[in-house]
């Protein structure tokens, strides 16, 4: 475990601040504003009764609302601190998991139980090692109201990422900071990291995880109302993909179209992003750019749309799409028999 006295559990940095609340010394991460607790009070968690707060319906409906898309049928889920397995069943309710299993220590797992397809009693790391829990089998790993309670979250994150498959997603909920809006710091006595966006962010970084949604302001309780919502993914590797903008469904019946607008967007766009063997040519109104290539296509003016009809016209525009169409509305309309517009492909 990092020492909080020389760097900072989240993001590494050196030498956090030193800080002394209720008599308990913790530090403060000038770099990315992390706080953790240096004089830690033994708990036990075994003996405590987990999950008597944030199981209102409107709580765990806002946790599934946010994970959203990341959550469908057919996924494998897995729960570290279920709790009484609320959320599991809140998201069972939406779709038809192929498994949701938990982790939970508390006597409330025997409820959670009963709404899980399993639930162990071991950490994810000892599960991992023993190949109880498999490496790449979950498409989601949640974590609700637990790191926090870790002395180190990062040891979780690092098995939390070796559980998920290579293109799931992670969901984490931790306090806010202090947690609740008027109060500026939280001595819950068995919160040992007290995250915010920007710890938790770097934190998960760190792991080659991206936050691609975060959220905060999320109620748990009253205690916790101000409550930070994560989801994280690995890291995407920058790479062209021709088929993320040609490969559109209202591209699917066009064989070949005719490219309007032969400017930047070639090279930011379609470059990258578009097959050019579905291209015919290019029109553009730009004189200088008339007569040249590009991608291997010819670029011409517009009036060259006249000399075949069916076309199928591509608006590689998103500052003049609607005088493109105007203008293919006034002068090409016999020749023109669809327009498909940038902005639809991205959409
Ligand atoms: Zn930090």
């Amino acid at each position: 475990m990092p020492d909080p006295l020389r760097c900072c559990a989240a993001c590494g940095s050196p030498t956090p601040e030193i800080v002394v609340l209720g008599g308990l010394r913790r530090s403060r991460c000038l770099s990315c504003h992390h706080s953790q607790r240096i004089d830690v009070e033994t708990f036990d968690y075994a003996g405590f009764a987990m999950g008597a707060t944030g199981a209102a319906p409107e709580r765990v409906a806002a946790q599934a609302d946010f994970i959203g898309a990341e959550a469908f049928a057919g996924a494998r889920a897995l729960e570290i601190g279920c709790a009484a397995g609320d959320l599991a069943q809140e998201l069972r309710r939406r779709f038809a998991f192929a498994a949701y299993h938990g982790i939970e220590f508390s006597p409330a797992r025997d409820v959670a139980a009963r709404r899980l397809d399993r639930v162990f009693s071991a950490s994810l790391e000892d599960l991992l090692a023993s190949g109880e829990v498999q490496a790449e089998t979950y498409d989601l790993v949640l974590s609700s109201h637990c790191l926090e309670h870790l002395e180190d979250p990062s040891v979780l994150i690092a098995a939390m990422k070796q559980a998920m498959k290579p293109g799931g997603s992670i969901f984490i909920e931790t306090p806010n900071g202090g947690g609740h809006p008027r109060l500026s710091f939280d001595d819950n006595r068995t919160h040992l990291h007290f995250f915010c966006a920007s710890s938790l962010t770097r934190l998960l970084a760190r792991h080659g995880l991206e936050s691609f949604k975060v959220e905060t302001g999320g109620r748990l309780d009253a205690r916790y109302s101000d409550s930070l919502r994560l989801l994280a993914r690995p890291l995407r590797t920058f790479a062209p993909d021709p088929s993320a903008l040609s490969g559109h469904p209202l591209l699917a019946r066009t064989d070949r179209l005719v490219v309007w607008g032969a400017g930047r967007m070639v090279d930011e766009m379609l470059a990258h992003f578009f097959d050019a063997a579905r291209i015919a040519f290019f029109v553009d109104k730009d004189e200088r750019k008339q007569g040249g290539l590009r991608l291997g296509r010819p670029v011409k003016a517009p009036h060259a749309i006249d000399t075949g009809e069916g076309w199928t016209v591509l608006i590689n525009s998103i500052e003049n799409e609607q005088a493109i169409r105007e203008e293919i509305a006034t002068r090409f309309y016999r020749r023109v028999c669809r327009v498909i517009a940038l902005s639809e492909l991205l959409d």
